[in-house]
């Protein structure tokens, strides 16, 4: 009893004293008022920052999304350069991605036996080379991009440039390299029925709406690289 007597008598009359007249107990108190709002406020502000974070990625997705509609430039999907280490020499000037190497070799070889001659005109093309061909001969033919995009992709947007693309021609009919010509040649026709068991697909067929038709143009699609490589332009071809 006489100890509550002693706090009631200390207690309160002290708490007056000091904690309205020090300033520094204002400021706490001003403080305790405030606290909620300032929790409200940090918590508002933590969490735009975790989820400017957390959105990083999913703008990044939403990007992609729309980058793989509007990717194409002139109709052409991009690609990109393969590694140097990752290409084969099959014959002077002809570079290919060693995934493709001994599929197409297999393709000319049974050819061969059917008495189709096929010859190889083009296979990885770096983009520096491709820059070249694109602007010189949109220049030399005096052609705009969109009428040149036509028949040659614009830089870093060619099949050429993975190492997974082969421009072919038929031996005995030199005249129609990389002519719509090709088409009513035998080593075409062989092509036509054989080339998916090799893995070979054409890339730019009559229905292509942006593209020429070239009939010399293949694809190859039997390794997982490829397929990953080209999964765009299969979806939306
Ligand atoms: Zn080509």
């Amino acid at each position: 009893m006489e100890l509550n007597k002693d706090i009631d008598q200390f207690d309160i009359p002290l708490a007056k004293r000091i904690y309205l007249n020090n300033p520094n107990s204002t400021f706490l108190k001003k403080l305790l008022i405030f606290s909620p709002f300032l929790f409200l406020l940090f918590s508002f502000v933590g969490l735009r920052f975790i989820r400017n974070v957390e959105l990083i990625p999913l703008n990044n997705l939403k990007f992609q999304g729309e980058r793989n509609h509007d990717a194409r430039i002139l109709g052409h999907l991009p690609y990109n350069e393969t590694p140097k280490e990752k290409l084969v020499l099959i014959e002077p000037n002809i570079e290919v991605h060693m995934d493709m190497r001994d599929s197409l070799l297999k393709l000319r070889e049974e050819a061969k036996k059917d008495g189709i001659y096929l010859v190889f005109l083009s296979g990885y093309r770096s983009i520096n080379l491709q820059n070249d061909i694109f602007y010189s001969l949109k220049s030399i033919r005096n052609q705009q991009a969109a009428e040149r995009a036509r028949v040659s992709a614009p830089p870093g947007y060619s099949e050429h440039s993975t190492g997974f693309a082969i421009d072919i021609g038929d031996a005995t009919q030199r005249e129609t390299d990389f002519e719509t010509e090709f088409e009513n040649t035998d080593a075409f026709r062989w092509l036509i029925k054989n080339a998916a068991k090799f893995h070979f697909k054409l890339s730019f067929n009559k229905d292509n709406k942006y593209i020429d038709y070239e009939p010399w143009h293949w694809r190859y699609e039997g390794s997982i690289e490829a397929l990953k490589v080209f999964e765009s332009a299969n979806r939306k071809s």
